[in-house]
């Protein structure tokens, strides 16, 4: 079985992985069940690749059914320990640094943290100065483990796998993550490079965003607030059925405030009440 095989039992994704051979990450971080720690020795001995589990849930004080482990896989087993000790003592900004994350986005996150919930996709639009780079979509990253994200995985649409960064950006222009969105797709383009097609035709494109589950992607191209459109494309969110559909009849959106308006051959078929501003704006990654 091959290396990156094996290590998607640890929750790694190939973007990571080539990162972290190529020397741009140095250590990845993922969430595993107890199953699987004896391959970590295993593949330990066999490749140059360095995994330590520890037990989380404990520390956490969190009450779960299944005892709860951090993977820290990295090329030098310092840094595994080093990333280990940096989640003990809370202390983010190393680990943000450890997983490979430019200072701005972490700062970001900190300063971000501190609100209740965070909006990973407004905040980050409204820092955005230029253009949205389709390098920095990160629609389709789902890292929580909340009922929607079950929902969505358990449907089987393997979205969650398409992306060129895997943290949260600061802005959409942000010049630290476009380099590592290039860089990563650079990688893909050399030893996956059917999804890296597929990943680029899946973020380099016009989004409809309501919230974290919600969202539909287009074939069209955006002029200010309207999108002219061909058809949604099928990387399903959690959005109503009954609007998608309405949206699926016309063949343009115009985005205003308090609504939506949709029509089809520029006659008004139907338009979807927004609940607020933020919910349901027009994002063209390019
Ligand atoms: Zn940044």
């Amino acid at each position: 079985m091959e290396l990156i095989e094996q290590l998607t039992r640890f929750g790694i994704d190939p973007q990571s992985y080539l990162l972290l051979k190529a020397g741009l990450k140095p250590v990845i971080r993922t969430e595993v069940g107890q199953s699987i720690i004896p391959f970590s020795e295993k593949i330990s001995r066999y490749s140059k690749i360095f995994i330590l589990v520890k037990r989380f849930d404990e520390y956490y004080d969190l009450e779960l059914t299944e005892p709860l482990f951090y993977a820290y896989t990295s090329l030098s087993e310092e840094l595994s320990y080093d990333t280990y000790e940096a989640d003990m003592n809370q202390d983010r900004k190393k680990l943000g640094k450890l997983l490979g994350y430019p200072d701005c986005c972490v700062d970001y996150y900190l300063k971000e943290m501190v609100k209740v919930s965070i909006e990973r996709i407004i905040g980050p639009l409204l820092n955005t100065k230029t253009k949205p780079s389709f390098y920095c979509n990160s629609i389709f990253n789902f890292d929580s483990k909340v009922d929607g994200w079950d929902k969505i995985f358990l449907k089987g649409y393997e979205i969650c796998r398409l992306f060129l960064i895997r943290h949260m950006p600061c802005s959409f222009d942000c010049k630290e993550s476009i380099k590592i969105g290039k860089k990563t797709l650079e990688l893909l383009e050399r030893e996956l490079p059917e999804l890296a097609k597929e990943i680029v035709s899946a973020l380099k494109r016009p989004v409809l965003y309501f919230d974290y589950f919600n969202w539909i992607v287009f074939d069209g191209e955006v002029q200010n607030n309207e999108l002219q459109y061909k058809q949604v494309l099928p990387y399903k969110s959690l959005f109503p059925k009954d609007k998608l559909n309405i949206i699926k009849q016309g063949n343009r959106l115009e985005v205003l405030d308090d609504k939506i308006l949709i029509s089809k051959d520029d006659k008004l078929i139907s338009n979807i009440d927004k609940e607020d501003k933020y919910k349901g704006v027009l994002i063209d990654f390019l």
